[in-house]
C-alpha cells in the first residue's frame, strides 16, 4: 500500500520528517545524544540553551492551545525514540509501510506510561468540550410568544379560534403560553373567544355585551327556549346525540343565553329570596354571567318528563356528562371543591363550551376550573 503524505494539519509524523528522524537516530551510540525535545526540532541540532527555552515556550503554547478548536498539539517524545533505538524505529517504519498512522502514533507515544505523563501535563487544562454545559435550545423555543407565529395571528384575525389553538402547537401549548404570559395577543377577557374567562372578577366589557349568531340547537329539547352561539349550539347537538346513542337517555337544554337585562331580573329575584350573599353563591350579578356569552348551557335529564337542575347529578345522563362532555368541547364549569376559585357552588348542570381541543386538554389534565387552567387568580368574590 503506498504511503500517502499526511496533510499539513495532521497530528502525525510526516513521512519526510520520519525519514529525517530515522537518519538522525540511526547513530544511537553517538557520545552527545540530542537533548530531549520535540522530534521535529531535534533534527536541527539546536544548542542546548535555545532548546530549553523552546521547550518552555512550547509547554506554554500547549496549555493555551488545548482550549482551541484545532487538532490536539503534538507531543511526541524523542527520548523514547533514543532509548528504544533502532528496533523501535524499525517497528515504526514497518507500521508506516502498513499505512497505519494510528499504529505509528501508538508506537511513538508509547501508550500507557506516556499517556499518564500527558494527563499530568494537561491536568490544569479545562475539562473536555463534551463535559461543558449544553445550551438548552428546546427551552428557548418553548419560551417564545405564540403571537410571533404568523399562523396564530392569521387565525385570530379570521376569528378561527380552533385554528389559532392548532397553530400555537395544540391546546396544551396554547394553555401553557397563556398561563406563562407568552400569549399577548390572546385576550381572555374577549367574550367572543371560546377561551373567554368570565367570573366575579372579570365582567363583560361592555357590561351589556351581546353575542351575534345566536341559534337554537338542532334536535335538542329546549325548556326555556334559550339560544346558544352557533358553534356551541352545534356542539350541544353533538353531545345530546351521543348521549342518546350511548343509551343513557335524553339530555335537554334548560337555559342558554341570558341577556344583561334578563340577569338583572333573575339576580334581583335571588337577592330577594336569599339576600345578596346567598344570591352571589348561586347567581351571577348582571354582566358577570357566563350565560351572557352564549357559550354556557344549563342541562337537565329527561325520561319523558324532564328533571330539575338539581336532579341531573344523580342521573345516568349526569354521570355520562362527567365522563364525556369534553369529547364535544364542553366542560363542567363549576365543579366540586372549586368554590374558592370559581366563586360558585358546584353546578353539575352548567356546561361551558371551550372548543374540542381545549376541552380535551382540560379533561386530560384533570383541571377543575378555567381560572387554574389559564393560570388566573382565583375569583371567589366580587371585587368591591
Ligand atoms: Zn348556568
Amino acid at each position: 500500500m503506498p504511503i500517502t503524505p499526511a496533510p499539513e494539519s495532521s497530528p502525525f509524523l510526516l513521512p519526510a520528517e520520519f525519514r529525517a528522524a530515522v537518519a538522525q537516530h540511526a547513530q544511537p551510540l553517538a557520545p552527545a545524544a540530542p537533548p530531549p525535545g520535540p522530534l521535529r526540532r531535534s533534527r536541527r541540532a539546536a544548542p542546548l540553551a535555545r532548546e530549553s527555552a523552546r521547550r518552555a515556550a512550547r509547554a506554554d503554547r500547549l496549555l493555551i492551545a488545548d482550549d482551541a478548536d484545532g487538532p490536539p498539539p503534538r507531543h511526541v517524545r524523542p527520548r523514547r525514540i533514543a532509548r528504544g533505538g533502532v528496533v523501535l524505529l524499525l517497528a515504526v517504519g514497518g507500521a508506516l509501510l502498513l499505512g497505519s498512522t494510528a499504529a505509528v502514533t501508538a508506537l511513538v507515544s508509547g501508550g500507557g506510561a506516556d499517556a499518564a505523563a500527558d494527563a499530568q501535563l494537561f491536568s490544569d487544562a479545562p475539562p473536555p468540550v463534551a463535559a461543558l454545559p449544553v445550551p438548552v435550545m428546546k427551552q428557548a423555543q418553548v419560551s417564545a410568544d405564540i403571537c410571533g407565529v404568523p399562523e396564530v395571528m392569521t387565525a385570530l384575525e379570521a376569528h378561527d379560534d380552533a385554528a389559532a389553538v392548532t397553530a400555537a402547537g395544540g391546546a396544551e401549548a396554547f394553555r401553557l403560553a397563556v398561563a406563562e404570559g407568552r400569549a399577548r395577543c390572546v385576550d381572555l377577557a374577549d367574550p367572543t373567544r371560546v377561551w373567554a374567562v368570565i367570573n366575579k372578577a372579570r365582567p363583560y366589557s361592555p357590561v351589556d355585551y351581546r353575542p351575534t349568531g345566536l341559534v337554537m340547537p338542532d334536535g335538542v329539547r329546549s325548556i326555556e327556549g334559550g339560544a346558544l352561539r352557533s358553534d356551541a349550539a352545534s356542539a350541544l347537538t353533538a353531545l345530546v346525540t351521543a348521549a342518546r346513542e350511548a343509551g343513557v337517555g335524553e339530555i335537554a337544554l334548560e337555559s342558554g343565553f341570558r341577556s344583561y337585562q334578563t340577569q338583572e331580573g333573575s339576580y334581583g329575584r335571588q337577592v330577594a329570596q336569599r339576600g345578596q350573599e346567598g344570591a352571589d353563591l348561586v347567581s351571577a350579578r348582571p354582566g358577570f354571567s357566563e350565560h351572557q356569552s352564549g357559550l354556557a348551557a344549563d342541562v337537565v335529564a329527561c325520561a319523558g318528563e324532564c328533571g330539575s337542575l338539581d336532579d341531573l347529578a344523580a342521573s345516568a345522563q349526569g354521570a355520562w356528562i362527567v365522563d364525556h362532555a369534553w369529547e364535544h368541547g364542553w366542560i363542567v364549569r363549576y365543579s366540586e371543591g372549586s368554590t374558592d376559585v370559581t366563586g360558585y357552588s358546584p353546578e353539575p348542570w352548567h356546561l361551558r363550551y371551550i372548543g374540542a381541543e381545549l376541552a380535551r386538554t382540560y379533561h386530560d389534565g384533570g383541571w377543575t376550573s378555567l381560572e387554574e387552567f389559564f393560570g388566573l387568580e382565583p375569583a371567589p368574590g366580587y371585587v368591591g
